[in-house]
């Protein structure tokens, strides 16, 4: 299948009422029953989201990466959690599809894509998150392949996933140069999952921890050698911060949207909300704001397409969006009086996503740093 305009509009008319139909009503549904949203993400597969960016010689529907991020932006904009566990899923069956031995991933890149099996990357550690190249779990060799122990945590499908990516150290003490990437199967001896983790929210996320006591990696299931997965593991980054911040702009509308229609229907001193400027300046503030974010995670989008460097576009375009995000939706909630307490609206949720887009794929710290050591960068 050739990627047109027309196809990619096509496609985006088809996520647009799937977010509305399928992933708004279900994600206060997967909240209260604290679990991923399994049966939506089959639903997903269906329309080819677990396929997005694959090959359309491997099946897949070869979209550009712009199109993934206005995808994430219309399914962020319905639940953050339910985008997060869905996205996770494709990037995985997308590098298993391009790294793997062929016969590593026919085990699982037909059932990633047919939303059967949930798949995970794993770098983080109940010890190391911003500081990657600290991770404790180590892979040790052993004939024919790798033994491998420590534990994960803060996994994004963990509670569920069927296969992982994983980073450990080789050489102990050696940092980022000794770390390796392996494909990891959930059903194997020596994979023990724990319990998913209770949070404030965003359980669709399925968000928990594992841990592998002797687990054994053949050769063949190590995707990266030593020297060239640290790298590796962040050669995605730039793409997972844009698509954090269209998420963030997703949710930023969703929330814009609700409060502008209920600005027109209540009435408060003889007229609606609208009415009050005070009131709409915040509406006001709120639809610039989204523009110039919107801006930046096209620009982005953009660079990534041309396969340009886009560490410093995406670094800001999450920098700017999370925070706007955050604010911003705190204050539509204020504009909603109660009301914009009630589980059907998405203030609350939102929020929490906000929250967790400031920490996913490079805390608002890291960001700072990457911006701030381009900044120092000579002319
Ligand atoms: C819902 C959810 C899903 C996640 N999914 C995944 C996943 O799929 N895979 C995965 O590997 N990880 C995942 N993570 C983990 C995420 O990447 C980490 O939370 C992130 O890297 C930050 O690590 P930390 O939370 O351990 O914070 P820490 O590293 O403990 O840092 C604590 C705070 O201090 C700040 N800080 C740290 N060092 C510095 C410094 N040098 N200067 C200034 N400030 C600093 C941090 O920015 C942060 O605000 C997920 C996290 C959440 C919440």
């Amino acid at each position: 299948m050739t990627t047109t305009p027309e196809t990619q509009q096509a496609l985006l008319a088809q996520v647009e009422r799937f977010a509305r139909d399928t992933v708004a009503p279900g994600a206060v549904r997967w909240e209260r029953e604290r679990r991923i949203g399994r049966e939506a993400v089959r639903e997903a597969a269906e329309l080819g989201l677990t396929r997005l960016e694959m090959p359309a010689s491997a099946g897949g529907l070869g979209m550009p990466f712009s199109c993934k991020v206005q995808v994430t932006e219309l399914l962020g904009a319905a639940d953050f959690a339910f985008t997060m566990s869905l996205v996770n899923t494709q990037n995985v069956a997308v590098k298993l599809n391009r790294e793997a031995p062929p016969a590593v991933a026919a085990r699982y890149v037909p059932g990633l894509m047919r939303g059967e099996l949930l798949g995970c990357t794993a770098l983080t550690e109940p010890g190391a998150g911003s500081d990657f190249s600290s991770i404790q779990t180590t892979a040790t060799r052993v004939p024919g392949g790798w033994r491998i122990d420590g534990g994960k945590a803060w996994i994004t499908n963990a509670a569920e996933a069927d296969v992982a990516l994983l980073y450990a150290q080789t050489e102990p003490g050696s940092g980022a140069k000794g770390i390796a990437g392996f494909v990891i199967d959930a059903r194997r001896a020596g994979f023990v999952r724990e319990p998913g983790f209770a949070l404030a929210g965003q359980h669709a996320i399925g968000t928990g921890g594992f841990r592998l006591e002797g687990y054994v990696a053949t050769d063949d299931e190590m995707l990266q050698p030593p020297g060239k997965a640290f790298k590796a593991a962040l050669g995605s980054i730039n793409g997972a911060r844009t698509y954090i911040a269209a998420m963030s702009c997703g949710m930023t509308a969703e929330c814009l949207r609700v409060a502008s229609e209920y600005g027109e229907r209540r009435e408060t001193f003889g007229q609606p909300l609208a009415g009050h400027q005070g009131w709409r300046w915040r509406i006001a503030e709120a639809a610039s704001e989204l523009a110039a974010c919107r801006m930046m995670v096209a620009h982005s989008a953009a660079l990534i397409d041309r396969g340009e460097d886009a560490q410093l576009a995406a670094a800001q375009a999450k920098l700017l969006s999370t925070r706007m995000a955050e604010r911003r939706i705190a204050e539509l909630a204020q504009a909603m009086g109660a009301e914009g307490l009630r589980e059907r609206h998405p203030f609350g949720r939102h929020l929490i996503g906000a929250r967790v887009a400031s920490f996913v794929d490079g805390s608002t710290e890291m960001l700072l740093e990457r911006i701030g050591a381009a900044m120092r960068r000579p002319a």
